[in-house]
Protein backbone atom coordinates (compact mmCIF):
# COMPACT_ATOMS: atom_id res chain seq x y z
CA UNK A 1 0.00 0.00 0.00
CA UNK A 2 1.50 3.32 -1.25
CA UNK A 3 1.18 5.37 1.96
CA UNK A 4 1.86 2.27 4.46
CA UNK A 5 5.10 3.13 6.19
CA UNK A 6 6.11 -0.53 6.93
CA UNK A 7 5.10 -1.42 3.20
CA UNK A 8 7.42 1.12 2.09
CA UNK A 9 10.50 -0.23 4.21
CA UNK A 10 9.31 -3.52 2.58
CA UNK A 11 9.83 -2.33 -0.53
CA UNK A 12 13.12 -0.84 0.30
CA UNK A 13 11.75 2.97 -0.12
CA UNK A 14 12.56 3.63 3.27
CA UNK A 15 15.81 2.45 4.71
CA UNK A 16 15.80 -0.02 7.87
CA UNK A 17 18.28 -1.73 10.09
CA UNK A 18 17.20 -5.40 8.93
CA UNK A 19 17.92 -8.41 10.77
CA UNK A 20 15.84 -10.77 8.36
CA UNK A 21 14.58 -10.76 4.81
CA UNK A 22 13.13 -13.50 2.80
CA UNK A 23 10.33 -13.95 0.17
CA UNK A 24 7.23 -13.40 3.25
CA UNK A 25 8.49 -11.46 6.08
CA UNK A 26 10.72 -8.50 6.99
CA UNK A 27 12.29 -8.18 10.51
CA UNK A 28 14.26 -4.47 11.60
CA UNK A 29 15.62 -3.08 14.41
CA UNK A 30 12.81 -0.64 15.76
CA UNK A 31 14.15 3.07 15.41
CA UNK A 32 13.10 4.12 18.93
CA UNK A 33 14.10 1.16 20.81
CA UNK A 34 12.54 0.27 24.03
CA UNK A 35 14.53 -2.47 25.33
CA UNK A 36 18.57 -3.39 24.66
CA UNK A 37 17.05 -5.95 21.64
CA UNK A 38 14.11 -4.07 20.01
CA UNK A 39 12.99 -6.09 16.41
CA UNK A 40 10.22 -5.89 14.22
CA UNK A 41 8.86 -8.44 12.01
CA UNK A 42 6.16 -7.48 9.56
CA UNK A 43 4.35 -9.78 6.83
CA UNK A 44 5.51 -7.96 3.11
CA UNK A 45 1.77 -8.42 2.32
CA UNK A 46 -0.10 -5.47 3.57
CA UNK A 47 -2.26 -6.48 6.10
CA UNK A 48 -3.53 -3.79 8.48
CA UNK A 49 -3.38 -5.10 11.83
CA UNK A 50 -4.36 -8.94 13.93
CA UNK A 51 -7.89 -7.68 13.84
CA UNK A 52 -7.90 -7.89 10.06
CA UNK A 53 -6.25 -11.29 9.95
CA UNK A 54 -8.70 -14.15 8.83
CA UNK A 55 -8.37 -18.24 9.57
CA UNK A 56 -6.95 -18.07 5.77
CA UNK A 57 -4.08 -16.19 7.55
CA UNK A 58 -3.28 -18.93 10.07
CA UNK A 59 -0.09 -20.32 8.13
CA UNK A 60 1.12 -17.10 8.18
CA UNK A 61 0.94 -16.26 11.86
CA UNK A 62 2.72 -19.24 12.28
CA UNK A 63 5.46 -19.06 10.13
CA UNK A 64 5.62 -15.33 12.17
CA UNK A 65 5.58 -16.98 15.57
CA UNK A 66 8.15 -19.59 14.32
CA UNK A 67 10.06 -16.19 12.45
CA UNK A 68 10.67 -14.49 15.86
CA UNK A 69 11.22 -17.51 18.05
CA UNK A 70 14.70 -17.74 15.29
CA UNK A 71 15.52 -14.25 15.36
CA UNK A 72 15.32 -14.02 19.40
CA UNK A 73 17.44 -17.09 19.53
CA UNK A 74 20.04 -15.80 16.89
CA UNK A 75 20.03 -12.42 19.39
CA UNK A 76 20.95 -14.50 22.16
CA UNK A 77 17.71 -13.69 24.04
CA UNK A 78 18.61 -17.12 26.14
CA UNK A 79 17.19 -15.28 29.43
CA UNK A 80 13.93 -14.68 27.61
CA UNK A 81 11.84 -11.98 26.06
CA UNK A 82 8.64 -10.46 24.83
CA UNK A 83 6.56 -10.57 21.78
CA UNK A 84 3.85 -7.99 21.68
CA UNK A 85 1.39 -7.21 19.05
CA UNK A 86 -0.66 -4.07 19.66
CA UNK A 87 -3.73 -4.05 18.05
CA UNK A 88 -6.08 -0.84 17.26
CA UNK A 89 -6.04 2.11 18.98
CA UNK A 90 -6.62 0.84 22.65
CA UNK A 91 -3.82 -1.58 21.87
CA UNK A 92 -1.61 1.29 21.13
CA UNK A 93 -0.86 0.34 17.74
CA UNK A 94 0.57 2.92 15.98
CA UNK A 95 1.49 1.92 12.65
CA UNK A 96 -1.56 0.23 10.83
CA UNK A 97 0.88 -2.39 9.26
CA UNK A 98 0.61 -6.08 11.20
CA UNK A 99 3.99 -6.17 13.11
CA UNK A 100 5.26 -8.25 16.21
CA UNK A 101 7.32 -6.63 18.55
CA UNK A 102 10.02 -8.46 19.92
CA UNK A 103 11.51 -7.25 23.32
CA UNK A 104 14.60 -8.22 25.34
CA UNK A 105 18.01 -7.63 26.58
CA UNK A 106 16.29 -6.60 30.33
CA UNK A 107 13.94 -7.71 32.68
CA UNK A 108 10.56 -6.00 31.25
CA UNK A 109 7.97 -4.74 33.91
CA UNK A 110 4.42 -6.71 33.97
CA UNK A 111 1.90 -5.23 33.29
CA UNK A 112 2.30 -2.49 30.37
CA UNK A 113 1.17 0.81 30.49
P1 LIG B 1 3.16 0.15 17.30
O1 LIG B 1 3.09 1.32 18.23
O2 LIG B 1 2.91 -1.17 17.96
O3 LIG B 1 2.32 0.37 16.07
O4 LIG B 1 4.66 0.05 16.82
C1 LIG B 1 5.19 0.80 15.78
C2 LIG B 1 6.67 0.82 16.00
O5 LIG B 1 7.27 1.24 14.80
C3 LIG B 1 7.14 1.77 17.10
O6 LIG B 1 7.82 1.03 18.09
C4 LIG B 1 8.05 2.73 16.36
O7 LIG B 1 9.17 3.11 17.11
C5 LIG B 1 8.45 1.92 15.14
N1 LIG B 1 8.86 2.67 13.97
C6 LIG B 1 8.22 3.74 13.43
N2 LIG B 1 8.87 4.16 12.32
C7 LIG B 1 9.93 3.32 12.17
C8 LIG B 1 10.98 3.23 11.22
N3 LIG B 1 11.08 4.09 10.17
N4 LIG B 1 11.91 2.26 11.36
C9 LIG B 1 11.81 1.39 12.40
N5 LIG B 1 10.85 1.43 13.33
C10 LIG B 1 9.92 2.38 13.22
Amino acid sequence: MASCLFCRIAAGEIPCNAVHADDEFLAFRDIAPQAPVHILVIPRRHVASLAATTDADAGMAGRLLGLARRIARDEGLDAGYRCVINTGADGGQSVDHLHLHILGGRALGWPPG
